[in-house]
């Protein structure tokens, strides 16, 4: 299938997330030493994007962490971990590094052609290689057999079109695994018909699972239409924004979805209330820092909106509070 001017656009995001999330690390934010294989032309963001990433990252890692505590004392099962628009994230090898372990069965999905240069990145660079075995992590384009299947169904649920049959029946065990689904900056870019069907289709799927959603909110105020027109001039309109993109809308859609809780808040109440105190009057003293103003107001422009199946009572502690 050849590239319709907005599936190459919307890809091309993910190389602008990574050349942030490189500015990040560079500039000391977090660590990531695995990013630098993924960037081709690096570029020094200002304190304010650095800045936004730094609570973007450290949020979602948060939960990461609760769930993956909250799947540990469950024992029964490996967590796994699925990433929708996974693009060249690099979190499973951050945390391999962290841990000398595989941290999680991991599937990642975006459209081919991401994947496909994700893949022969790896296969060329040792520290990613080395790192990785069939059975710990798999591609939409390099899915070992166990894994192919899970990933046609989250492949095709991820942009349901009539020539895509959903093929949404991952084996048992999988289904019932305790599973994280994260979708940073994914589903905004989807008809809103195809993100809900995707948010559906994971609540119908697993029974044991946290969904994170990060994305854009309040596009109707004059911060927010400047936010959606720079996107559209890029050719990546913001087409998946809930119908009235607030917490609220974003918390309807989990629950409409048939997740069984929900819960959604902007990042400038995360970035008080949820962020480690220590870590940002870490990062707080990196860069002199003097845009506050537009500081909350970006911040109150993203949010994370978090939905949570709990059938075995092991995902309870996997939230904001
Ligand atoms: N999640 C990564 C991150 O935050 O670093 C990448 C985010 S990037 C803004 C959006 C990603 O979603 C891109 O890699 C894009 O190719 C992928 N994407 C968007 N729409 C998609 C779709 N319908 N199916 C699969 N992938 C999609």
């Amino acid at each position: 299938r050849s590239l319709e001017g907005s599936d190459a656009s919307v890809q091309g995001t993910n190389d602008d997330a990574q050349i942030s999330k490189m500015s990040c690390a560079k500039a000391g934010y977090f660590k990531d030493e695995f990013i630098q294989y993924f960037v081709r032309r690096a570029s020094r963001r200002s304190p304010l994007i650095n800045r936004g990433y730094y609570s973007r990252h450290a949020a979602l890692r948060q939960l990461l962490n609760r769930f993956l505590a909250a799947a540990a004392a469950t024992a029964s099962q490996q967590p796994q971990v699925l990433v929708l628009g996974a693009g060249f994230d690099t979190t499973w090898f951050q945390l391999h590094r962290d841990l000398g372990r595989a941290p999680y069965k991991c599937l990642e999905v975006d459209f081919k052609e991401v994947t496909q240069r994700k893949a022969a990145t790896i296969a060329k660079e040792p520290a990613l290689r080395n790192a990785l075995t069939t059975t710990t992590m798999a591609t939409t384009a390099a899915a070992p057999a166990a894994a192919a299947d899970a990933a046609a169904g989250a492949a095709a649920a991820a942009r349901p079109c009539p020539s895509v049959t959903p093929h949404p029946h991952p084996p048992h065990t999988f289904r019932r695994s305790p599973t994280y689904i994260l979708s940073e900056c994914v589903l905004v870019y989807m008809e809103p018909l195809h993100s809900a069907a995707v948010v559906s289709w994971a609540a119908h799927t697993f029974p044991n699972a946290v969904i994170a959603i990060y994305e854009q909110i309040r596009p109707d105020d004059a911060f927010g239409r400047q936010m959606v027109s720079n996107l559209e001039m890029r050719g990546c309109p913001l087409r998946g924004l809930p119908a009235t993109p607030s917490l609220a809308a974003h918390c309807a859609r989990l629950m409409d979805g048939g997740w069984a809780w929900a819960d959604a808040r902007d990042m400038d109440t995360l970035y008080r209330t949820f962020l480690e105190s220590q870590d940002k009057a870490r990062v707080e003293r990196l860069e002199i820092f003097d845009e506050l103003e537009e500081w909350h107001m970006i911040q109150e422009h993203y949010c994370i909106a978090l939905g949570r199946n709990d059938v075995s009572g092991w995902l309870g502690s996997v939230g904001f509070d």
